[in-house]
């Protein structure tokens, strides 16, 4: 038996619980938890946002060190430190072979099904979350989730490249491959909005004007590489990016708030050519409204970016190692470490934009 945060309902606070998993099948891996990020999708699960069942255990951003393997396995032996990935990518769908595995179809399988069962408490089922579920002490994943890193690596800092990091960093650099000296704007300094900024600034952007409605996250944009600040609440942030770019607009604007207003900003303030690239993910059933004749008269793009359009193979092992080599900030993105039990009051600080992120350290 093991502790882990368990939601029962939609709405209510995370219940600390003892449970134990299933044991592993052929192809699956028991990891002992070491972090785990808090990511506002699992906020958005609680309020009902995201179509995942309960009960569940949430966390969709760990890392931790393999414990057990099954017969089958063989990317990973125990002892090995992993990132966990919410696509367990399995190599042979038609995205995959296309060299898109963030598109994988098991990921939507699983968010189909949604009914993976690992963890038992009192002989109930309790599901694995997004092919994760690390806000527990152990859990119990495909082979296909680990991503093996160099074990010199801090975990607690490691975690969170296994979904804030990658999702904005990897917008930039893999879905709208940003270009040294393009402009960039990005709605939202959250903990994504954060890693677009730095991964803009890995591309050698040459503006980056961070738009936020806080001043404290806009502080922290300048400390991950933005060039300007715009606080929409004082100012059209659309103007102010207009004005910011001698009047032509930006190359690119990230939109990673996941609201109608903010992408219609996003979508206003690309110049001719440009894209809005879509990393916010609105809540299921919202729509939004855009002037069309702009889509081909000024040959403007919506883009969408799941997970950093990435190879998680590839790329989650490229971030550490740049974090490595001190050109990646992990350290700073992490406003708070707490214990499990902290979780919910951790989900208030969110909501309250008081932390870039919280990170669950396990003993
Ligand atoms: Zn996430
Ligand atoms: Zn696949």
């Amino acid at each position: 038996m093991f502790k882990a945060a368990v939601m029962y309902n939609y709405n209510e606070p995370l219940k600390i619980e003892s449970v134990d998993l299933k044991p592993p099948r052929e192809d699956e891996v028991v990891v002992k938890v070491v972090a785990s990020g808090i990511c506002h999708s699992d906020l958005s699960v609680i309020k009902g946002n995201l179509p995942m069942l309960p009960p569940t255990i949430l966390g969709h951003e760990g890392a931790g060190i393999v414990e057990e393997v099954g017969k089958a396995v063989t990317n990973v032996t125990p002892g090995d430190h992993v990132v966990l990935s919410w696509v367990p990518d399995c190599g042979r769908c038609h995205f995959c072979v296309a060299g898109k595995p963030h598109l994988c179809e098991r990921l939507y399988l699983v968010m189909m099904e949604g009914r993976e069962g690992v963890f038992l408490k009192d002989g109930m089922e309790i599901l694995r979350f997004n092919s994760v579920s690390s806000f527990s002490e152990r859990t119990l994943v495909r082979e296909d989730a680990c991503i093996k890193i160099q074990d010199d690596a801090p975990l607690d800092r490691a975690c969170l490249v296994g979904c804030g990091v990658m999702t904005g960093v990897g917008a930039a650099i893999n879905t709208a491959k940003v270009r040294p000296g393009q402009t960039v704007a990005v709605f939202g300094c959250g903990g994504v909005g954060l890693n677009v900024i730095q991964g803009a600034a890995l591309c050698a952007a040459g503006k980056i004007i961070a738009v936020d409605l806080v001043d404290q996250k806009l502080q922290w944009a300048k400390e991950f590489g933005a060039t300007d600040v715009v606080n929409g609440k004082d100012v059209d942030a659309v103007d102010a990016i207009r004005s910011l770019t001698n009047g032509l607009g930006v190359d690119y604007a990230f939109e990673v708030i996941g609201a109608p207003a903010p992408i219609t900003q996003a979508f206003m303030s690309i110049k001719r050519g440009g894209a809005a690239v879509l990393v916010g993910v609105p809540p299921f059933g919202q729509e939004i409204s855009l002037p069309a004749a702009m889509i081909p008269l000024e040959e403007k793009s919506l883009l969408g970016s799941l997970y950093g359009s990435a190879n998680m193979r590839r790329d989650i092992p490229n971030l550490i190692g740049l974090y490595m080599q001190k050109r990646l900030k992990l350290d700073e993105l992490i406003s708070r470490r707490i214990k499990l039990d902290e979780v919910n009051a951790a989900f208030e600080a969110m909501e309250k934009g008081e932390v870039a992120r919280s990170v669950i350290m396990f003993d």
